[in-house]
């Protein structure tokens, strides 16, 4: 669904993606891995468009997207600090994609509750985000972003700012979430038990390549070398 083929990323003399190369397949759930500074954002924001690698070609859904601003690419994304409309219910919230697209009222309903239902806020409808936990606000926050069925979903670090309880309660959503709606899913990620626990494959980086890709029991049994190893060797 995604190819990144050969993408170079340079700030000055520093290497964010050194000639990185990754497929993502149509319908995984993908954990980028890595520490801190990785390149991990970077990755995910050349495969959204909100930023432009110096080299190399990205494609989804077959489609060569150099230079295609992050509107016209079929992608839905959350960051670590959403940005609800506040003064929105959570209904509206989930619908104002859809209602820009100008789609019919009962289509839009029924989206809505389906996804409400999925995320667990279907009793939340008429509530304001200020009326949420930061938990149901980033639940919110997933269900927005597929209402308009988009073909690639990016989250970045969308639990880092949560406690630990509420983090792992969030990773059993993302996982029924994907489970029902099949979209083809990148979750960028520091956390190895997050990853393991909820990707069905895991690229590991280190400064902005690739040290290995594949399902957690692979990287798990077999680690490529001694990075992923010791990356992947003390979870909690
Ligand atoms: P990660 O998400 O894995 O923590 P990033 O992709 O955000 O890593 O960043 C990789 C490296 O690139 C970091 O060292 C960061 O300081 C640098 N970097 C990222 N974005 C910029 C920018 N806009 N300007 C300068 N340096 C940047
Ligand atoms: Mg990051």
């Amino acid at each position: 669904m995604i190819s990144v083929i050969g993408a170079n990323k340079n700030f000055g003399d520093f290497a964010a993606l050194d000639n990185l190369s990754l497929d993502i397949p149509s319908g995984s759930l993908t954990a980028l891995l890595g520490p801190s500074g990785s390149g991990k954002s970077t990755l995910l924001r050349s495969i959204a468009g909100l930023e432009n690698p110096d080299s190399g070609t990205i494609t989804i859904a077959g489609k060569d997207v150099t230079g295609v601003p992050p509107q016209k690419r079929d992608i839905g994304f959350v960051f670590q600090h959403y940005a609800a409309f506040k003064h929105m219910t959570v209904r509206d919230n989930v619908a104002f994609g859809l209602k820009i697209r100008k789609r019919p009222k009962n289509e839009i309903t029924k989206k809505v509750n389906d996804l409400l239902e999925i995320v667990g806020l279907d009793g939340f409808q008429h509530r304001y985000p200020a009326q949420l936990s930061g938990g149901q606000r980033q639940r919110m926050a997933l269900a927005r972003a597929l209402a308009v069925d988009p073909q690639v979903l990016l989250l970045d670090e969308p639990f880092g700012a949560l406690d630990a309880k509420v983090r792992e309660d969030l990773r059993t959503w993302l996982r029924r979430l994907h489970d029902e709606v099949h979209v083809t899913t990148v979750l960028v990620t520091h956390d190895q038990a997050e990853a393991l626990d909820v990707a069905d494959r895991i690229a590991v980086l280190n400064k902005g390549r690739i040290e290995q890709v594949g399902t957690p029991r692979d990287l798990y049994d077999r680690p490529a070398n001694n990075f992923v190893m010791s990356f992947l060797g003390p979870v909690a």
